[in-house]
């Protein structure tokens, strides 16, 4: 009988020792067909299939697994090691093969899904430090791929199992415990009294960890070995090769950080898209006046440019020159449409720089007449008093004709509207530009 498969549970199934979940998994569901006692003639079909049951149940759950894998590693009853008893072999690394003075017993997951499957896989086995950060690696990266796609349990599953691998994997400690004292025997057994000790010391820092009712038991077979040990002299522990972090660390924290990155990344360009968006959206308001675009806090002014308060009834502006006087055409300015008041200038568009020719004042709700213009070409600007904001109108001639003896002159009524989003194309203008 193989050593390492004491009950012959990996016989049975016709799998080596270092096989994976999924082969384990496979081989049971054949077995299970040709054992099944309604197919399996044989008198003993009962008795097989209970047995193959129960390999399965010991070999598919990780933590059992482990304790089986382990079973082996014993420190014989028949202790003082005779010179009658072949050698002990020391533990190797279930990868390499390699014997390792600080082997460890681990289990790393890897998560795959597919929509609503979602399966966690156990990769487990005795490793050395090397062969234990490509397998943290090779896990971590198989469900960074293919673990996030099954809803809900894919993303739960990945995310506590890329953090558990990124920490070097579970440790069971109990198995852990007795793997080391096994192996600090052996090395004794092969007169290396410093590395066994070295190793006695980590069997005992597993064996304190351990929570059940075993942890005595452990205790006492680590006490016994290093007093066994004893050399009056203090141990010298042993490097620990399988502190974090380490190489697997950095490789599994990299992904993790370019992973977050792209992630927070991605949030944080969203807000930025839906502020773009917003303000189409929500002028909702029936209110044509309030949209209000970004001015900068305008406080409505209580003079003209020139500091002269503006008048309480719609009229000239005091201080401003009464200009283009000596002509017939009248022009109203109609402020009747609005609620809110303006300050208004006709601009001559004669001259080389378009200058105002009349400043005035017109109350919401009325309207304003200016008479005895000049001809010429014109327009009319102003500022809503309200909002701040300056418009000006589209530019206009007024004629004069001489008919038989009698003059001809243009009369314009120019309707202002609430200068913002209203039924009359208005030219917004620059401060410059009134
Ligand atoms: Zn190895």
């Amino acid at each position: 009988m193989n050593k390492k498969d004491p009950a012959g549970y990996y016989a049975l199934l016709g799998v080596p020792e270092t096989a994976t979940a999924t082969e384990i998994k496979s081989a049971f569901r054949q077995n299970a067909k040709a054992l099944h006692p309604d197919r399996n003639p044989s008198p003993d079909a009962v008795r097989q299939f209970q047995h193959l049951n129960e390999a399965y149940q010991v070999l598919s759950n990780p933590d059992t697994r482990a304790r089986y894998d382990t079973l082996y590693a014993q420190i014989p009853q028949s202790e003082t090691a005779s010179s009658h008893q072949v050698a002990p072999e020391p533990i190797v690394c279930s990868c390499c093969k390699k014997v390792t003075a600080q082997p460890r017993y681990i289990i790393f997951f890897q998560v795959t899904s597919f929509i609503v499957l979602t399966i966690r896989t156990p990769i487990q086995g005795i490793f050395c430090p090397k062969c234990a950060e490509s397998k943290a690696i090779q896990s971590t990266i198989t469900t960074w791929l293919l673990g996030w796609w099954g809803l809900p349990w894919g993303l739960i599953y990945s995310v506590s199992t890329i953090f558990q691998n990124l920490f070097g994997g579970s440790k069971p400690n109990e198995v852990n415990a007795r793997l080391l004292i096994y192996q600090a025997w052996v090395f004794a057994t092969q007169n290396k009294f410093e590395l066994a000790r070295g190793v006695a010391a980590d069997a005992e820092d597993f064996a304190r960890k351990i929570k059940k009712e075993d942890k005595r038991k452990v205790l006492n077979l680590v006490e016994e070995l290093l007093s066994a040990l004893d050399t009056k002299t203090p141990i010298k522990r042993l490097k620990n090769v399988w502190s974090i972090p380490n190489r697997a660390f950095y490789v599994q924290g990299s992904i993790l950080i370019a992973v977050a990155t792209l992630f927070v990344s991605s949030v944080a360009y969203v807000p930025t898209e839906t502020n773009h968006t917003s303000p189409s959206v929500s002028p909702t308001h029936p209110d044509t006046s309030s949209p209000s675009p970004p001015k900068p806090e305008y406080v409505r002014p209580i003079t003209a440019d020139n500091g002269v308060p503006f008048p309480s009834t719609s009229s000239y502006i005091d201080g401003y020159p009464i200009q283009s006087t000596d002509g017939y055409s009248k022009v109203i300015v109609d402020n009747s449409q609005n609620d809110s008041d303006v300050f208004v200038k006709l601009f001559t568009l004669d001259t080389n720089r378009p200058a105002p020719v009349r400043v005035f004042f017109i109350r919401a709700g009325e309207k304003f007449t200016i008479e005895n213009i000049k001809a010429g070409n014109y327009d009319v600007r102003y500022r809503d008093l309200d909002s701040g904001f300056l418009a000006r109108t589209d530019p206009f001639d007024l004629r004069e004709v001489e008919i038989l003896e009698r003059i001809e002159f243009s009369e314009v009524t120019l309707t202002l509207y609430k200068v913002y989003g209203g039924n009359m194309q208005t030219h917004s203008i620059s401060e410059n530009e009134f």
